[in-house]
């Protein structure tokens, strides 16, 4: 007998939820009034105002240095800070702490020691030192280190983060401190990705002060920027845990088209359904008390996709809340009956889902990519843009490889979201700006957008802005702020962003010194300067383009322009390797040659694992749910034909059908021994070899299976058919 179908899944799908037994309604309503922003806004941190109130006068000002300024922390603040901050804790309700990292995988680690100290007469304190605070030795074997650690090497460390504000985590059973720390090997190697992307920051912020000054612009600090937005699927949980492709992957491996995918366009800013909604409302209040600034919540493209974007913040922090916003999102998603996907490509067919990352550099008082209205006359930001320009233009491979891994070679050059090309849009005023330049040597206009009016009396004439925007860019300039448009839904914002700081501080370092060199010479300022753009310009015009990313044309178009297109992860990757972007990330003390090794070396790794993982799963479910309910139903086809013959009735429907599906069973069962025999070779020994193993052989063998499935999907009966369909968990809100 066939099992309960995915019919009756999806009636539960649909009941397993409604208003009034969500966590919130089922709270007293007026124990749950709405609620009170400022007040809960970081009231789980343990940021400035608390330690304000908390610590000595001289312990907050060499903290507040710290973490304005970026100066060097004395260690003998610890102990104090240590101390408040375990009151502070345990005031909420906190039994254990945690030193919260970022390894290499692209998540996040922790591992909880209790407060309590047995005291001398058998009852046990709370205690917490500076040391525990400053320095955790968690054993480092077990994560990701691309060769930089022998196994025998076990020892690791984690160090205090000043910067990033310590939080607790508070779950129905508990809570919890976490401190964010930074994550190195015995030897002093970055084994995380906090410690590059602060060291990133560190060199842009040098180098972007030196040339203010040449602008005459004196700057305590110039900081990086970051504002995440985030798309993510939701769908019922009753369907997920029948997935084991959801499960073991977090894509669909097989799937057919459902009848109806985003065709309509109806569901982009459509109105959010009331479960949606309040998911999305519990997880803004949990980030609000983590002090995370989100801001935007909006339906997304495909059916059931959503996005979430906060207000920007410095890189840092920012890259630490975009992974506390993934963490509370996937929990918060379980009490609604729905689990939150962040895969790049949950399901073929419709939109996958992308993480835009917007990125600017700033000082206290002034954003540096902040045009004005007339940037012809703004020589300061284009300065900074056209550096900005120039650095894409230099390491277009090295921008290409942050946003390499399987998940996202669904999405890049495959027909959505940016091409696997990098390129730069500007929109029509600043690239008429900037072709004036470096046309005439000076710019002496910017286009304005004017008035927009609508045509009726009661509505408002609208300021039109100076340039469109433009959807299939990987990096736009919007405004005020590149957005990196290429990277994929699951991935950590820190290494992106620590490659964008790091160009970017060898662009304005190379133009700076120029601009020294000619000022040197008694070349006058304004003089020096526009010749330096127009020459920058020139150099890197190539790399601006403000038509359809998605045509056939831009593909040629770029090519001739002598653009890289690296179509899947493994192309990407190998531009880790090349010399000059170790002696870049040397010079910049962002990252060592043996470190930039080691990331190469572990995100093939994990490209291998990951597709490793595919194509067993693929295996697997084509084995044992598919090919056994497809050869159920050539059973009972069979049956029939066969009494249908005895009874002398004639008809070639039954035969027909039978034919059909034997025949789809045979290309199952011929693509499925392949794939079979090619996870068992994996590739040979090497890494490189396997990585290519997956790409050459396992990629398009999963898709022989895959298609083969996704055929049988549209005859098998539905109540044979062992897995929740596009249809059931792509509609069911
Ligand atoms: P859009 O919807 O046009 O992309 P928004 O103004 O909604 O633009 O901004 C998208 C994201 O960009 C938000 O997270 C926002 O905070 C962020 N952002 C705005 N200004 C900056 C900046 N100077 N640096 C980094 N991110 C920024
Ligand atoms: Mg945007």
């Amino acid at each position: 007998m066939a099992k309960p179908t995915a019919r009756f899944d999806s009636l539960a799908a649909a009941q397993g939820w409604s208003a009034s037994d969500s966590p919130d309604g089922k709270r007293d309503k007026k124990a749950h009034p709405a609620f009170d922003i400022e007040k809960i806004f970081g009231e789980s941190t343990f940021g400035l105002t608390e330690m304000r109130a908390r610590l000595p006068k001289p312990v907050y000002k060499a903290l507040v240095s710290t973490v304005e300024q970026g100066t060097e922390l004395d260690p003998t603040v610890a102990d104090a800070v240590a101390l408040a901050m375990k009151e502070w804790a345990l005031e909420k309700g906190a039994t254990h702490f945690s030193h919260w990292f970022q390894p290499l995988t692209g998540s996040t680690a922790e591992k909880h020691d209790s407060f309590i100290t047995p005291n001398a007469g058998g009852g046990a304190v709370a205690e917490f030192s500076g040391k525990e605070l400053i320095q955790g030795e968690p054993d480092a074997s077990s994560f990701p280190s691309g060769g930089l650690r022998a196994t025998f090497e076990a020892r690791g460390y984690t160090a205090w983060d000043p910067t990033s504000p310590a939080f607790v985590v508070t779950t129905a059973a508990g809570s919890y401190l976490a401190i964010p720390t930074a994550f190195a090997s015995w030897t002093g190697e970055a084994l995380d990705t906090k410690t590059p992307l602060l060291r990133s920051m560190h060199a842009l912020d040098g180098q972007a002060r030196r040339a203010l000054k040449l602008f005459g612009v004196k700057a305590r600090r110039v900081l990086a920027t970051l504002g995440p937005e985030q798309e993510y699927f939701l769908i019922p949980e009753e369907y997920y845990y029948r997935r084991p492709d959801l499960v073991m992957t977090g894509r669909t491996l097989f799937g057919a088209q459902p009848p109806r995918g985003q065709e309509l366009e109806d569901h982009y800013f459509g109105s959010i359904p009331e479960r949606v909604l309040s998911y999305m409302m519990d997880v803004e209040r949990e980030l609000y008390k983590l002090g995370v600034p989100v801001k935007t919540r909006h339906n997304e493209v495909a059916p059931a996709q959503y996005e979430i974007a906060p207000i920007y913040e410095n890189a840092n922090v920012a890259a630490d809340h975009q992974q506390l916003t993934m963490i509370t999102m996937r929990n918060v998603a379980r009490k609604y009956g729905l689990v939150c996907l962040m895969h790049e490509k949950p399901f073929a067919g419709v939109n996958g889902s992308g993480k835009h990352l917007n990125w600017s550099l700033g000082t206290e008082s002034m954003n540096l990519l902040e045009p004005g209205d007339d940037p012809h006359t703004n020589m300061q930001f284009l300065f900074f843009c056209v550096a900005a320009i120039r650095a894409v233009d230099k390491h277009q491979g090295l921008v290409r490889a942050t946003v390499a891994h399987a998940g996202n070679d669904h999405r890049l050059g495959a027909n959505e979201a940016p091409p696997a090309i990098i390129s730069v849009f500007l929109g029509d005023q600043l690239n008429d700006v900037l072709q004036q330049i470096s046309e005439n040597g000076s710019a002496k206009t910017s286009k304005q957008g004017g008035l927009l009016g609508l045509g009726a009396p009661v509505l408002p004439h609208l300021p039109r802005h100076a340039g469109d925007r433009n959807r299939t860019s990987p990096f736009a300039f919007t405004g005020n702020k590149f957005e990196f448009r290429a990277l994929g839904s699951s991935q950590s914002i820190s290494w992106p962003a620590t490659v964008l700081n790091t160009i970017m501080a060898e662009s304005i370092d190379d133009m700076s010194t120029a601009l020294e060199a000619e000022l040197a010479k008694g070349t006058a300022f304004e003089e020096a300067l526009l010749a330096l753009l127009a020459r920058e310009i020139k150099e890197h015009n190539r790399i601006i383009f403000n038509g359809d990313g998605y045509s056939e044309e831009w593909q040629q178009e770029a090519g001739r322009r002598g653009l890289l297109n690296l179509r899947n992860t493994v192309d990407a990757l190998e531009y880790l390797k090349e010399p000059q972007n170790a002696e870049l990330f040397e010079k910049y003390g962002v990252l060592s040659h043996r470190e930039l090794e080691s990331r190469h070396e572990v995100a093939l790794e994990i490209y291998f694992k990951m597709v490793n993982i595919e194509g067993e799963t693929t295996a697997d479910i084509a084995s044992t749910m598919i090919l056994p309910a497809a050869i159920r139903y050539l059973n009972e086809l069979l049956a029939v034909a066969d009494r249908s013959k005895t009874l002398g009735v004639t008809g070639t429907g039954v035969l027909g059908t039978v034919q059909a599906v034997s025949t789809l069973v045979d290309e199952l069962r011929v693509s499925l021994d392949k794939l079979v025999a090619q996870n068992a070779e994996l590739g040979g020994d090497d890494l490189e070899s396997k990585v290519h193993h997956m790409r050459d052989n396992i990629v398009p063998s999963m898709l022989a299976v895959r298609s083969a499935v996704d055929r049988l999907e549209k005859v098998v009966p539905d109540d044979f058919w062992p897995l929740p369909t596009y249809r059931d968990m792509l509609f069911v809100k």
